[in-house]
C-alpha cells in the first residue's frame, strides 16, 4: 500500500466517541470528496478503510444511510440522492437548503480543537495525499469548492500551518512542503505513528546529506592545506638557495625544519608537533613571515 494508503488507514483508527467530531470530520469529508450539492453526495474512494468507516462516520454525524454502496472492486463509489437525507445533513451543517449551495466554511462546527483535528481528518480521508517519507516532503488537500478551501486555508494559517495553494481548475489545492508542519499535520489529524515514521526518514537523510558536506568540506580543506604547503615550501626552498636560513632566528629555523618534515599536515596538526606546542595562528603568523622575508 502507498504511504498515504497507510496513513489513511492509520487515521481510520480513531473511534467515532464524540457526535461533535464525528459531524465535523463527516464535513470535512464532504467537502473534499468527489460530489456534495443539495440533490446529491458522491464518495469514491480506493481505500479499505476508509470504505468501511464511511457508513459508519454517517450514522454517527447524521443519523442516514448512503443509498448506494459500493460494490466490489477497485473503486468504491457510496452514492445519496435522497432529498430528506440530504436535507438532514445540510441542515446538521447549519446550510440553508432552499438555497443554492455556496459552500463556505461553518466556522460554527470547527470551534473546539478536537473537531477541527477531526474536520482534517476527514479532508484528508476524502481529498488528501502525502509524499512517502523517503522521497519529498508533499501534503496536500485538494477540494471543488475553491472558497471553503479558502477559508480553511485561513483557518490553518490561524492554527500556525499556513499552506501553500495552487488553484486547479474549480477547485483548489492546498498543500505543504514543511517536514515539521506535516508531521504536526499528520500527528494532530490522528496519524501520529505516520508522523514518526517521517520524522525518522527526515533524521536519517539530514544524516546523509551531513556526513556528505563533511566529506565534501574535508576534501575542499585538503585542497587548501596542500596549496598552503605548497606555498610555504617554495619559500623554504628560495631562503635555502638565498643562503638566508642561517640568519632567521631560532623559532623561524625550527618553524623551516617542522614544515620540510611534515609537508602534508595542516597547520593545526603542524602546531602540535612543536615542543611545545604552539597555536595554529602563531604557527600562521610564523609561516607567513618565512614567505615574506622570501620575497625580500
Ligand atoms: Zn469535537
Amino acid at each position: 500500500m502507498s504511504f498515504s494508503g497507510d496513513v489513511k488507514q492509520e487515521l481510520c483508527r480513531e473511534e467515532l466517541t464524540r457526535a461533535c467530531c464525528a459531524r465535523a470530520e463527516a464535513y470535512g469529508v464532504l467537502l473534499y470528496c468527489n460530489t456534495f450539492s443539495s440533490r446529491e453526495i458522491r464518495i469514491i474512494t480506493e481505500n479499505d478503510t476508509f470504505a468501511r468507516r464511511l457508513p459508519r462516520l454517517f450514522e454517527r454525524a447524521f443519523q442516514v444511510s448512503f443509498d448506494r454502496l459500493p460494490e466490489k472492486g477497485r473503486k468504491r463509489v457510496f452514492g445519496m440522492t435522497a432529498p430528506e437525507k440530504l436535507g438532514q445533513i445540510i441542515n446538521a451543517l447549519g446550510y440553508d437548503p432552499s438555497q443554492h449551495l455556496v459552500l463556505h466554511l461553518n466556522f460554527g462546527l470547527l470551534e473546539e480543537s478536537c473537531c477541527r483535528a477531526a474536520f482534517l481528518r476527514g479532508a484528508f480521508l476524502a481529498g488528501g495525499s502525502v509524499a512517502p517519507p523517503d522521497k519529498r516532503y508533499h501534503l496536500e488537500l485538494s477540494g471543488p469548492h475553491a472558497q471553503a478551501s479558502r477559508e480553511l486555508e485561513a483557518l490553518l494559517a490561524d492554527m500556525g500551518y499556513a499552506p501553500k495553494t495552487v488553484d486547479r481548475g474549480a477547485g483548489r489545492m492546498l498543500y505543504f512542503k514543511s517536514s515539521g508542519q506535516i508531521e504536526e499535520l499528520l500527528t494532530l489529524m490522528g496519524a501520529p505513528v505516520a508522523a514518526m515514521e517521517l520524522m525518522n526518514a527526515k533524521v536519517e537523510k539530514d544524516l546523509r546529506n551531513g556526513v556528505n558536506r563533511r566529506v565534501n568540506c574535508d576534501a575542499a580543506n585538503l585542497g587548501k592545506a596542500v596549496d598552503a604547503a605548497r606555498e610555504h615550501l617554495e619559500a623554504i626552498e628560495r631562503l635555502h638557495a638565498l643562503g638566508r636560513i642561517e640568519t632567521l632566528p631560532e623559532k623561524l629555523k625550527e618553524t623551516i625544519v617542522l614544515r620540510e618534515t611534515f609537508p602534508e599536515l595542516t597547520l593545526a596538526e603542524l602546531a602540535a608537533e612543536f615542543e611545545p606546542p604552539i597555536s595554529k595562528s602563531c604557527l600562521n603568523h610564523r609561516l607567513r613571515k618565512l614567505v615574506e622575508i622570501s620575497k625580500t
